[in-house]
C-alpha cells in the first residue's frame, strides 16, 4: 500500500468544536461544507452527530449526504438553493436555507411546501459577495414573515476581513448589520472562526466554526499554544528511496535546486496530485522522524525529494509528516502562498484513517 495516510483524530474535532462554541456561547453550526474541509464529511457529522447544535454545508447535495449518514440536526444551506425544484427535498429533510437574494426569496415565496422552511436570511454588511443591502434588509425580511411558507427567520450577515483584528472593517459590519436588524425578531448569527476567536462584540446566538474545527487558526499569527487549538488531520507518508548527491547537483523538474555540500536525499511518496501544493516546493517544512527538515526541488506529481542530510538516523521507512503535529498546515500554506483552508480542502488519494 501507497504509505500517504491522512490520519483524522476525531477526538480533537470534538474538542475543537467544543471549545469554540464555548468561546463563542450561545449554540454553534458546525461547518462541514466541502467535505469537512477534506476531513470527511459523513464522518465528522457523525462524530458530532450528538454534539454540535447544528450543521453548515454549502448546498443540498451535502446536505443529503449527512442525512444519508444518519445526521438529524439542523443543517444550514450556506448558498441557498440553485432552483426552486430543489426545495422540495429542503422541505422532506426541514433543511435550513440561507436566503441571499432576490432571486432566492421568490423561490421561496412561490413554494408550496408541506411546512413552513426555517430560513437564515443573509444581510450584505460590507463583504460585496452574497446578501441583501442593508437598506433592502428589513423589507425582505417582511415579505418572509408574512409568507406562510417561512416559519423562523435567523438574521446573518458575514465578514470579509475578520482575520485581520486590527482592521475596523469588522466592527463596521457589525454596526452596520446591527442598525439595520434593530426590531426585527429571532436569532442572529455573524461569526465565523475569526470572528469567534477575536471579535467578541461578534458572538450572538449562533457561531458558525469552520476552520477552527479542524484545528487551524484562520489568524495572521497562525496558530499558538494559547488558542488550545488541536490539529485534525495529520498527512503523513515514508521514504521510499534514498541517494547521496555530491555538491553541485541539481535535483528534480526544471533543476531548481542545487546541492551546495553533498547531500542526502530522501524520496516520499506524496505529490501534487495527492493536494500537497506545487508551490510550496523548495523550503517548505516537514518533520521526518518528528525532527523539522525541507522539501528540496520541485513538487512532482506523486512525489517530493526531502532533506535528510543531517539526519543520519533516517533511511527508508522513516515517517515523514506533511502537517500535523510538528508542522502545521498554517505553515505550509505560507510556504505556498495561500491558506490552510485550501490545502485541507485538496487533500486527496491519500488513504483517510479516522481514530
Ligand atoms: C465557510 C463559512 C463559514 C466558516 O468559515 P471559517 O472561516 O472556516 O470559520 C461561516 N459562514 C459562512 C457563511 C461560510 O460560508
Amino acid at each position: 500500500m501507497r504509505p500517504l495516510v491522512a490520519e483524522i483524530r476525531l477526538d480533537n474535532l470534538i474538542h475543537n468544536y467544543k471549545l469554540s462554541r464555548s468561546r463563542h456561547g450561545g449554540r454553534a453550526l458546525a461547518v462541514v461544507k466541502a467535505n469537512a474541509y477534506g476531513h470527511g464529511a459523513a464522518k465528522c457529522a457523525q462524530a458530532l452527530a450528538d454534539v454540535a447544535d447544528g450543521f453548515a454545508v454549502a448546498c443540498l447535495e451535502e446536505a443529503l449526504e449527512l442525512r444519508e449518514a444518519g445526521i438529524k440536526r439542523p443543517i444550514v444551506l450556506l448558498e441557498g438553493v440553485f432552483e426552486a425544484s430543489e426545495l422540495d427535498e429542503v422541505a422532506r429533510h426541514g433543511l435550513w436555507p440561507v436566503v441571499q437574494s432576490e432571486e432566492q426569496l421568490q423561490m421561496l415565496l412561490a413554494a408550496r411546501p408541506a411546512a413552513p422552511f426555517n430560513v437564515w436570511l443573509k444581510m450584505d454588511s460590507g463583504m460585496h459577495r452574497a446578501g441583501f443591502y442593508p437598506h433592502d434588509y428589513a423589507r425582505a425580511y417582511q415579505r418572509l414573515a408574512d409568507s406562510a411558507n417561512v416559519g423562523d427567520i435567523v438574521k446573518m450577515t458575514h465578514f470579509a476581513r475578520a482575520d485581520e483584528p486590527e482592521l475596523s472593517t469588522t466592527q463596521a459590519q457589525i454596526e452596520t448589520f446591527d442598525a439595520a436588524t434593530a426590531g426585527l425578531p429571532g436569532a442572529v448569527s455573524i461569526a465565523n472562526s475569526a470572528g469567534i476567536l477575536s471579535h467578541p462584540r461578534a458572538r450572538r446566538d449562533w457561531g458558525r466554526p469552520g476552520i477552527v474545527l479542524y484545528g487551524a487558526s484562520p489568524l495572521p499569527e497562525g496558530n499558538h499554544d494559547g488558542d488550545g487549538l488541536k490539529p485534525v488531520m495529520r498527512l503523513a507518508t515514508k521514504v521510499f528511496s534514498v541517494r547521496e548527491l555530491p555538491a553541485g547537483e541539481t535535483i528534480g523538474y526544471g533543476g531548481t535546486w542545487t546541492s551546495d555540500r553533498p547531500t542526502r536525499i530522501g524520496l516520499i511518496a506524496c505529490g501534487y496530485a495527492d493536494g500537497y501544493p506545487r508551490l510550496a516546493s523548495t523550503g517548505s517544512p516537514v518533520a521526518i522522524d518528528g525532527q523539522r527538515s525541507r522539501i528540496i526541488g520541485r513538487v512532482s506529481m506523486d512525489m517530493i525529494m526531502v532533506d535528510l542530510t543531517d539526519l543520519p538516523g533516517a533511511g527508508i521507512g522513516s515517517e515523514v509528516e506533511l502537517w500535523g503535529d510538528v508542522v502545521s498546515v498554517n505553515e505550509v500554506a505560507a510556504a505556498a502562498g495561500t491558506i490552510s483552508y485550501e490545502l485541507l480542502c485538496n487533500v486527496k488519494r491519500a488513504h483517510k484513517r479516522y481514530v
